[in-house]
């Protein structure tokens, strides 16, 4: 499928062709284009959807059950929550597809664990302003 990114998108308001960037809300990578001049963005429709996605995802408290398995205990990721990093990450899909891909849990404070399905981001590297 052509995706209109690959295009030449000149800006509505000065008429300046747009150029890529990524954007970083909130956590979140977002495809756009902006322009250098005015400073407008346009969003990827695919990104702006997985964002709506995310949105509503987001802190969401799921209810999931402890069960001991071996010596080990398990919880069940509800499956909104891996298709929406499935989504968002194509090598991660990869790996799931296999069913080996490794997380990284952490213990954060007593009474939270975090589970990351990525390294941590580094911050600011091609951070922009929020519309
Ligand atoms: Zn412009």
């Amino acid at each position: 499928m052509a995706d209109i990114f690959d295009e030449t998108v000149l800006c509505s308001r000065c008429g300046k062709k747009m150029g890529k960037v990524c954007i970083d809300k909130n956590g979140f990578r977002m495809r756009a284009l902006e322009c250098k001049k005015c400073g407008k963005y346009i969003y990827h429709p695919i990104d702006t959807e997985e964002y709506k996605k995310f949105q509503e995802l987001k802190r969401r408290p799921f209810n999931v059950k402890l069960r001991m398995v071996g010596n080990s205990y398990a919880i069940s990721i509800p499956r909104e929550i891996i298709e929406l990093e499935r989504e968002m990450d194509k090598a991660m899909a990869r790996q799931m597809e296999r069913m080996n891909k490794i997380v990284k849990l952490m213990l954060e404070e007593p009474g939270k664990l975090s589970l990351f399905f990525t390294a941590p981001k580094e911050k600011g590297k091609e951070e922009r302003r929020e519309e």
